[in-house]
């Protein structure tokens, strides 16, 4: 089975009404690929906004979630609140998230869930820190990071899930991993979820790529037969995302 290309954007906490209109107006006039997936994540309070102006074949995502439909969690928002105000998709797991932020891989794990149960796809972010992969257990963090999901969801679910393997040195460093290295994680990934979860979901869950991705770096890492997108965070707030979006042309 051919697995569609997919491209997120993570605007992280970037943005503001002004920048927003601008640009979705350049994306909405650029010409795209009909067959390749593109998801924009937005912070929670440009969501509505966001999937007002964006072009109709893309899709929004929020950045997080919490666990509960609704209730005393002040601050906190909701998988059934994101797909209210128009999101189909939410990103789970970044770096920034496990790492600032303190969630763990059981937490993550249960967002998963609950997001799907709500109804939203999910871009589930995993990957090594640099000393991690300088002491040679890159997979066995990736692997850690994903027991917990594999060990929350049912196999069917794996169908509303996109991996992204974002090695932590590489996001928002400018040091992009090659296409070699993002190609063998890729492959370590695919027989993981093989031996952990069945060959179907190994051979039909997408895999992206997430880390210092431009639109000059994207094309060679396209071509890697178990990199099935990116995930991209700097460039996907300026009209170059256009490029990424078209990298595999
Ligand atoms: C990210 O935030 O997920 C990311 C990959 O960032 P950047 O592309 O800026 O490295």
């Amino acid at each position: 089975m051919a697995r569609t290309f997919w491209v997120g954007g993570n605007w992280k906490m970037n943005g503001s009404v002004a920048a927003i209109k601008d640009l979705t107006a350049q994306f909405n006039a650029g010409s795209v690929p009909s067959d390749v997936e593109v998801v924009i994540g937005a912070p929670y309070v440009y969501v509505p906004l966001l999937a007002d102006s964006l072009r109709k074949d893309w899709a929004v995502a929020g950045e997080n979630c919490y666990v509960k439909a609704s209730g005393a969690f002040t601050g906190e928002i909701s998988p059934e609140m994101l797909k209210d105000v128009g999101a189909k998709w939410v990103i789970l797991g970044h770096s920034e998230r496990r790492s600032i932020l303190k969630e763990s891989d059981e937490f993550i794990a249960e967002k998963v869930v609950k997001a799907i149960e709500a109804g939203l796809k999910v871009a589930l972010c995993v990957g090594e820190l640099l000393e991690e992969r300088e002491a040679g257990v890159t997979q066995a963090v990736v692997n850690r990071q994903l027991d917990a999901v594999v060990k929350a969801v049912k196999e069917e679910d794996w169908a509303n899930i996109v991996i992204a393997y974002e090695p932590v040195w590489a996001i928002g460093t400018g040091k992009v991993a090659t296409p070699d290295q993002a190609q063998e994680v890729h492959a370590a990934i695919r027989e993981y979820l093989k031996s952990a979860v069945s060959a179907k979901v190994a051979e039909e869950t997408r895999i992206a790529y997430g880390g210092s991705v431009n639109a000059k770096n994207c094309k060679d890492a396209a071509q890697k037969p178990d990199v099935d997108g990116f995930l991209v965070g700097g460039a996907s707030l300026k009209p170059e995302f256009l490029d990424i979006v078209n990298a595999t042309n």
